[in-house]
Formats: C-alpha cells, structure tokens, sequence
C-alpha cells in the first residue's frame, strides 16, 4: 500500500466565496484541528478565495493545492469537475469560468419569479442575502433562504421538494462544456477529477460514455471517497477509478457546520487498491 493511502487529504470543500458558510481562513483552521494533512478549497466556478488559502493552510503547515468545481452541462445533466493543482492566476481559467459564472444572476431572478407564483415572495433578495459573492447566488442560497423563512425545516427537504426538476423554483441552465472545463483546467497547469460521481441521474451507458471521453479528453481522476457517497458507492466508484485507470480522490464537500453530513478530513481512507490523486503532488 502506498504511504499516501494513509495521508488526511481533503480535496473538496466550500467557503463564503461560493456556497459554503465559512471563510478560507476558517476552513483552513477547521482542516487543521481536524488532522488534515492535504487541502483543496473547491468553491464552484470561482478562484477569488485561492490566495488566502493558500496562505492560511501554510501559517498552519497544511499542504495545499489550488482547486476548483466547475458546473458542467454533458448529455443535457449538469455534472462537476473538480479541478486541482492548477494555477490559479492562470488567465484562461479565470475567464473561462466568469463566463460560467456569468448566467447565475439571470437564472436566480427566473427562480424567484416561480416560487413568488408558488407564493413565496422576495426569494432573490433573500438568496442574495446569503451569498458571500454576488456573482455566485446558488440553489444553495435559496435553500438557506427557504429554511430561514419557515418553507422547509432543512436545506435537505427542500433539495426533495423545490429548485430540483420538475418542482418549484427549478430553472434549466447550460453550464460549460465538459471538453471546455477539462481543457481550462489543462492550460492551467492541473488535474480534472470527476466530482461526486454517485450523484448523478445518468444511465448506466451514459455514465461509461462520460468516463471514456473524459479519460480521451485528459481527465484524470475520479471522487471516490466523497460526502456525497454511501459506503456501498465508495466500492462502486472504487472499482470504476480501477477499471478506467483513474487516480482517485478523496473529499468532504464541506459547506456548512450544520448543513453538512460530513466535516472536513473525516472521511474513510480510500480504498487501499487505488492510487491517490494526491499522489501526484505529495
Ligand atoms: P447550483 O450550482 O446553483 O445549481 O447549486 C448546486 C449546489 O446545491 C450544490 O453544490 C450543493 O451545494 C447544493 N445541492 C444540490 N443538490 C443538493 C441536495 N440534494 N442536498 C443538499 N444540497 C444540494
Ligand atoms: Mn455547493
Ligand atoms: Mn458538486
Ligand atoms: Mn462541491
């Protein structure tokens, strides 16, 4: 078994610059009281929280790699690429995902029209009220949003009954091209990872369809060991990272103290038949 099978990597987590609800500094000092030895910050289409990470996890002597989860529409599914390792300065990213970012706005102000008809009003003012970032107002706002106004009483129960398809306050988007996420995350120095892949409602031949282009295309690596798996999931993805050759990664998707099931760096090892992404950087 290799010796990074045992390291605490954490490759996956959000701060206030996207979704999550605490700072960089915060997470950082959050991963370092809880044993982590390697860290990505992967707010969603946005690197403006790199640079103080970066800079708190080394007062803490954490490792850390730069990281990203871009929003990414393949076969009509909105599916996430975690990005790590890649500069973070590197212009093409950087534009790359403003224009990713770009919709958000527009597609927050046609949520709010439909939950005012499902009689919720003020939904985008009370969204953006949550949003650290003004660019980046998120499904995970109008969550908050609806807990704090009594519509649900968890941000669970309302990813089951607003803002998914065919409820209210669900708009379809188009994201980036999966062949334009892989390619910025090239240019820009790192490595693709295929996101939480156990989330995602694609057939099963679509899902060997998305693992080969990916692979043809240069991504490397796929979440094994995720917030988002059950331990039955962490076999299934386990022997798909094997089976395509893909390095595997490990991470909470961290948002939030009480919102989210697991913390940061607490997470099962992986499975001592693959080999660790971080494998590359350690
Ligand atoms: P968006 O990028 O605006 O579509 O928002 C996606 C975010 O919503 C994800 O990154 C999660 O943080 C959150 N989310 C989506 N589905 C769920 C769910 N079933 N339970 C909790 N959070 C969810
Ligand atoms: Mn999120
Ligand atoms: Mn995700
Ligand atoms: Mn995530």
């Amino acid at each position: 078994m290799s010796a990074h099978l045992s390291l605490n990597a954490d490759l996956h987590c959000h701060s206030v610059v996207s979704d999550g609800t605490l700072t960089p500094e915060e997470l950082a000092q959050r991963a370092h009281a809880n044993g982590v030895h390697i860290w990505a910050l992967t707010d969603h289409d946005e690197l403006g929280g790199q640079e103080r990470a970066r800079v708190a996890a080394a007062a803490l002597g954490i490792q850390y790699l730069s990281g990203v989860e871009i929003s990414v529409t393949w076969m009509g599914h909105t599916i996430h690429i975690v990005g790590l390792g890649i500069d973070a300065a590197h212009v093409g990213i950087l534009e790359g995902l403003r224009r990713t970012r770009d919709g958000r706005g527009n597609r927050a102000k046609l949520m709010a029209e439909q939950l005012l008809k499902a009689g919720i009003p003020g939904a985008y003012e009370g969204a953006l009220h949550f949003a650290g970032n003004q660019e980046l107002i998120s499904r995970t706002h109008f969550a908050r949003f609806l807990v704090e106004q009594g519509v649900c009483k968890d941000t669970e129960q309302v990813f089951k009954n607003y803002l998914v398809e065919n409820k209210p306050g669900y708009v379809p988007h188009l994201w980036a091209t999966l062949d334009d996420a892989v390619a910025w995350i090239k240019a820009a120095g790192g490595v693709a990872v295929i996101a939480h892949p156990g989330r995602y409602k694609l057939s099963a031949l679509q899902m060997e369809e998305l693992y080969k282009h990916f692979k043809d295309i240069g991504g490397i690596g796929i979440e094994v060991i995720t917030g988002s798996h059950s331990p039955n999931q962490y076999q299934t993805y386990g022997k798909i990272a094997q089976h395509y050759g893909f390095l595997a990664s490990r991470g909470s998707d961290f948002h939030d103290p009480e919102e989210s099931y697991i913390d940061l760096g607490t997470l099962p090892h992986l499975p001592n038949y693959l080999t660790p992404v971080w494998s590359l950087f350690h």
